[in-house]
């Protein structure tokens, strides 16, 4: 069962164990028996290091740093041509 974090009024924080579907917003802290609110974030629930974390993070580098391409895939070969590989010179006039 994930541990959810709580603050106190008098900063003092401490940790609790609930189901997900029963997470109570407030707690009273164990220190001083003030009202603590539940902290928004679950820390334990980071999924830093896990390899779900490796894939998105290999996945969301890929859409930055993409592999080099070296060739069109399925680029048509005109025939007669293969004297250059550079598009700019098709655009050049023939004779
Ligand atoms: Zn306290």
């Amino acid at each position: 069962m994930p541990t959810y974090t709580y603050r106190c009024e008098n900063a003092h924080r401490f940790d609790e164990v609930h189901t997900m579907h029963s997470v109570p917003e407030r707690s009273v802290c164990p220190e001083c028996g003030q009202d603590a609110r539940r902290r928004p974030a679950a820390p334990h629930l980071s999924a830093a290091g896990s390899s779900a974390y490796g894939l998105i993070d290999a996945a969301s580098r890929s859409a930055h740093e993409p592999d080099v391409v070296t060739s069109l895939p399925g680029a048509p070969r005109r025939p007669g041509g293969g004297i250059t590989r550079n598009p700019l010179h098709a655009k050049l006039p023939r004779h």
